[in-house]
């Protein structure tokens, strides 16, 4: 849990206008209409970047991997239509499955990502499309014309525009659905047959970056599932594919052009083994200093607690909230971090809920923490139970409610043992708690999915979830010999 930073992108469109006018397009050499020159592109790229650098942290605990993906980048940026730009490549420490790419150059892969691909093409791939953003200048052009239509969004290199995180989202600023949608397919087309085009003259095959865009397909499809299990809207991964990229044919022919651009001689590996080997340890899932959920635990180690949702409730861990849904989509609990102690928790809770009875709170103590507990109604009429906690000078809220009064009756008990449950770590759990790393084995003849499941920490779709990691979705099976990634 982080709190999440709001980020605000305000354009200064005094002076941008008297820069306005006709640019050289890098990739096909005709004269855009753009606001932007390319002074005005790098500096708008670098203010970006220092604002994702607020937002997300750099993935650190594998230096080797930085600089392997920054190798990849480097390669194929050599060979892209603007070589001499100085690009950036980073991951970034986050499990949700994206990149993305800013004017000028920066380009972004999250861990998330990496753990869903199989092979150093599919990575290159990934990377290729981000780079034609900004070879063929899309995020200049969007921005340019939604400068002048007066709507501000710049930020729209995104391989997958739909984020989990409140600041991601934000930071997208993904306000503008018409340029998603028309605007964006070209542009995303666009940027799969240029990075096609990449792959080819770095000596990778460029059907990659179909499979790549399989992969994300993937994790839409199965999101589509776990959704309605969770009983929420599903995320839309890369929103602008209506169908799967197998029957895909005007994407099936970009990629096919590409053909004409493979070296003479190219062995067009796809450096599987390499690329398993530099993902090796790489964290799966949420980040220790994220918050870890096992089982139904919440434990977080830089804020020095730990507490136990319902059992067989859904925990989500956004960034500036932990939510839990109850199996039949009727009860939630939500904690959130909302600051500093001021007087008395109950003083902050009568504040906070805009109680107007004192008999709906009561002071008291839970696991050595003073805790006011608060039984009341919202303004929506429904009713809900929760404890403002104070711990190690940090104000907590952790609130439960359910869609009836019925379901709230049922849901109480376990709500209110939620909410007691809160506590430190002890010194044991302090030092036990580490994100989940991909690990590799070799299948033998016996080894499923199925049976990898059942031991994986991986919870309730643990199965597809390790088909997904080994682009076996939806229904593969493991070969004997196969290098397999799990999670451990
Ligand atoms: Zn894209």
């Amino acid at each position: 849990m982080r709190t999440a930073s709001t980020l605000r992108f305000t354009l200064a469109l005094g002076g941008m206008l008297l820069f306005a006018g006709c640019a050289v397009n890098p990739v096909t050499g005709n004269r855009n209409f753009t606001l932007m020159s390319e002074a005005d592109e790098m500096r708008k790229g670098r203010q970006v970047a220092a604002e994702v650098s607020k937002a997300y942290a750099v993935y650190d605990d594998l230096p080797v991997l930085q600089k392997y993906v920054n190798e990849i980048g480097q390669k194929l940026a050599k060979k892209s239509h603007r070589p001499k730009l100085d690009y950036h490549f980073t991951v970034v420490d986050s499990p949700q499955v994206n990149a993305f790419a800013l004017p000028g150059g920066y380009i972004y892969v999250t861990r998330g990502i990496l753990a869903y691909l199989n092979s150093e093409a599919e990575l290159a791939a990934v990377l290729g499309h981000e780079i034609a953003h900004v070879t063929a200048r899309h995020s200049v052009q969007q921005y340019s014309a939604s400068t002048a239509a007066n709507i501000g969004t710049l930020l729209l290199g995104v391989f997958v525009p739909q984020l989990g995180g409140q600041a991601a989202q934000s930071l997208m600023g993904l306000a503008n659905n018409a340029l998603l949608s028309g605007y964006g397919r070209s542009h995303e087309l666009e940027a799969d047959r240029l990075g096609a085009e990449y792959l080819a003259r770095s000596g990778y095959d460029p059907q990659a970056m179909i499979r790549v865009i399989g992969v994300l397909k993937n994790q839409e499809l199965f999101d589509i599932e776990v959704a309605k299990q969770e009983g929420r809207e599903p995320r839309r991964y890369h929103g602008i594919f209506a169908t799967h990229p197998d029957n895909d044919t005007r994407l099936q022919e970009v990629v096919g052009e590409a053909k004409q651009y493979i070296v003479p001689g190219a062995i067009m590996d796809d450096r599987r083994a390499e690329f398993l080997r530099q993902t090796e340890g790489m964290a799966f899932g949420d980040s220790a200093v994220q918050g870890i959920i096992r089982g139904n635990t919440f434990q977080h180690k830089e804020l020095d607690f730990t507490l136990s949702f319902p059992p067989g409730w859904r925990i989500r861990n956004q960034p500036d909230k932990v939510v839990a849904l109850s199996p039949e989509g009727d009860g939630m609990m939500q904690l959130s971090l909302i600051g500093n102690p001021e007087n008395s928790p109950a003083d902050l809770a009568r504040q906070r809920f805009r109680l107007e009875f004192s008999s709906e709170i009561v002071s008291t103590t839970s696991n050595g923490l003073p805790i006011a507990m608060v039984t009341s109604t919202a303004q929506d009429g429904k009713p809900f139970k929760a404890g403002v906690i104070y711990h190690d000078n940090k104000a907590y809220v952790l609130a439960g409610g359910s869609t009836s009064p019925d379901a709230f009756d049922r849901h109480l008990p376990v709500i209110t043992s939620a909410i007691n449950s809160f506590r430190p770590l002890t010194d044991a759990e302090q030092k036990s708690i580490r994100a989940l790393e991909i690990r590799t084995i070799t299948a033998t003849k016996g080894t499923s999915y199925a049976g990898l499941a059942r031991t994986s920490p991986l919870g309730q779709n643990a199965e597809n979830y390790l088909r997904l990691l080994n682009g076996q979705y939806p229904n593969g099976e493991p070969v004997s010999g196969q290098i397999l990634k799990i999670v451990k």
